[in-house]
Order: C-alpha cells, then sequence, then structure tokens
C-alpha cells in the first residue's frame, strides 16, 4: 500500500468527494424541464402539423395548385385537385396531406412561390385513427388559424423559410449579380 493509498483511506477522501459533488448538484437549479408543464418555446423553423396559409384579404388558401410541392415532396405524400371555375380561372378543389407519411423535410414550404404552405409550431398531436392525420384542405386551413395566424408569422417566414439579402446580408467580397440596369 502507497502513502498516498493510506491517506485516502484513512480519511476516505473519495467518500468526501462523492459527497461533496452530491451536494452541488443538489444545489444546483435543475436544466429538466416539467413538460407539458413548462414548454419551450418554438424556434425558427420549427417543423410542426402542416398548415395552408389563408389569405388576409381574401379568407381564401393562398394556394394556386401549381403542384410544386407535391412534386418536391420526398414521400409523395401531397395531394392537389384542381379544376376550372366558371370563369376560367383555375380552383384548388382539395389540397390534402397525408402526415403520418411525412418526413417533415420542410422542402414543400421552401419550393411554394406563393408561400402557402407550411409547417406550424403545433407538434402535441396524437390520435387512434390514422383519417385522424389525413388532412384535408379545411384542416390545413383550420390549423393555420389555430397555430400559427398572420401577424405572428410572416417575419417567420421570411427569416426562415425564404431568407433574403436583408436579413442576412451579402459576405463581404462577395460577388452580387445587380442586372442590366446597374451593368457599369
Ligand atoms: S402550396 Fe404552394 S407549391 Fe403547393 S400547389 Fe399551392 S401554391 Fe403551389
Ligand atoms: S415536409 Fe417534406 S415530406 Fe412532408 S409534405 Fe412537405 S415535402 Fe413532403
Amino acid at each position: 500500500m502507497t502513502f498516498k493509498h493510506l491517506v485516502k483511506t484513512v480519511f476516505l477522501t473519495e467518500i468526501v468527494k462523492g459527497m461533496a459533488l452530491t451536494l452541488k448538484t443538489m444545489l444546483t437549479r435543475p436544466v429538466t424541464r416539467q413538460y407539458p408543464k413548462e414548454k419551450r418555446p418554438a424556434m425558427p423553423g420549427f417543423r410542426g402539423l402542416h398548415g395552408l396559409v389563408r389569405d388576409q384579404q381574401t379568407g381564401e388558401a393562398r394556394c394556386v395548385g401549381c403542384g410544386l410541392c407535391a412534386a418536391i415532396c420526398p414521400s409523395k405524400c401531397i395531394y392537389i385537385y384542381t379544376a376550372d371555375s366558371l370563369d376560367h380561372k383555375k380552383i384548388v378543389e382539395r389540397y390534402e396531406i397525408e402526415a403520418l407519411r411525412c418526413v417533415f423535410c420542410g422542402l414543400c414550404v421552401e419550393a411554394c412561390p406563393y408561400s402557402a404552405v407550411i409547417l406550424t409550431e403545433h407538434y402535441e398531436y396524437s390520435d387512434y385513427s390514422r383519417e385522424a392525420f389525413y388532412m384535408t384542405k379545411e384542416k390545413l386551413l383550420a390549423n393555420w388559424d389555430n397555430y400559427m395566424g398572420w401577424e405572428k408569422n410572416m417575419e417567420y417566414f421570411k427569416k426562415f423559410w425564404h431568407p433574403t439579402a436583408d436579413d442576412f446580408g451579402f459576405p463581404k467580397n462577395q460577388a452580387v449579380f445587380r442586372g442590366k440596369q446597374n451593368a457599369r
């Protein structure tokens, strides 16, 4: 037995160290959140349940039925049914998302040229039937109304999904295409 080992045994230093660590842990503020009582606010770009953006003026869905979201969706879980109205305008009769097949990649949101589809901040959903997760146009619009809403989330759209040069700026010395009118 070495002298160091003898001191440790006599003075029980390992036990004292352990007790000190226990005391320190007891005095430290816990970081565990008491979910569901305590909830963390969603970060920008959070990918929760899908929604369709409602146009502020008309109150209708902003979607024009171009199909880009369905084309880019890797899970092929977006279904869009369009028709011609009496005045020869394209109308979106049905817009449906099979949420259980979605991988929440967010590509549909990024691809949409009209900011018409969104992944809301809502993540507390569960059910016993598959039908509950088959999102119809009406359900998707209700999700926008219930979980996003206009005022709150245009900023969210702008900053995360469609960032502009104003939001992030160009890195110094980066070549920027300025268009014909500004060409010298
Ligand atoms: S949600 Fe956007 S990308 Fe998809 S069909 Fe509608 S307008 Fe086109
Ligand atoms: S988040 Fe991805 S997988 Fe889900 S509907 Fe959009 S594109 Fe498809």
